[in-house]
């Protein structure tokens, strides 16, 4: 009988210590916060600000994006979707640049802040390698010293985005002196870039790249 009665006090000692700890706490009011302060530091804040001047009109730049708001596993099976997105659940873009339009993502960047390669960095950079690649988005990483290089972080975009406004660029025939067009390639693996030729094709052929971008400084 003893042995029965303290077995209950137990229990009944158990579930008493489960519902203080656990099961009360349960209500929102109980849960306080703080503002952990501004959402980029100096160094990401001034990368930032660098970035959107180098964009300009031609993308929206976004920082600190979930990985799993841009990308998502190709598997439809249960058990490999689980496992895949696993791996990226926790992680994020530094930054990336959208499409102003759509706001689909045209490219992520990856800011090396400088820090000395230890295991977390480079499993992310890793992770990120493979990611990038596996869905067809380009990755473009820069180091902090870009934030004060807005010419340097154009020429690095311009292999990715479109950073001439159509309608305001006017070039001409560097072997001719004629005006140019604007083509959009159909085929290849430019297909969907933009690129100039000349307008007396075929009795010239040259042709340039769209998105020849000219340092400002
Ligand atoms: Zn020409």
């Amino acid at each position: 009988m003893e042995y029965v009665a303290i077995l209950v006090i137990i229990f009944v000692a158990f579930y008493f210590f489960v519902h203080q700890r656990y099961l009360k706490q349960d209500t929102l009011k109980d849960s306080a916060y703080k503002k952990k302060g501004p959402l980029l530091n100096s160094k990401e804040s001034a990368f930032y600000n660098a970035l959107m001047a180098a964009v300009g009109q031609q993308g929206v730049v976004m920082s600190k994006v979930t990985m799993t708001k841009v990308i998502t596993p190709k598997t439809t099976d249960k058990k490999p979707w689980f496992i895949a997105n696993n791996r990226i659940a926790k992680s994020h873009f530094d930054f990336v640049v959208c499409d102003p339009r759509s706001l689909e993502v045209r490219v992520a960047i990856e800011l090396d802040d400088g820090t000395p390669l230890n295991k977390g960095k480079v499993e992310r950079q890793k992770l990120l390698m493979h990611v990038c690649k596996s869905a067809g988005i380009p990755l473009i990483g820069t180091t902090v010293k870009h934030s004060y290089q807005v010419g340097k972080l154009r020429r690095l975009l311009a292999a990715h985005i479109d950073l001439i406004e159509a309608d305001k660029e006017v070039r001409f025939c560097k072997r001719c002196g004629s005006p140019m067009n604007i083509k959009t390639a159909a085929q290849g693996d430019y297909k969907g870039r933009r690129f100039f030729t000349c307008s007396r094709q075929p009795h010239c052929t040259y042709t340039e790249n769209y998105n020849v971008v000219f340092d400002e400084e």
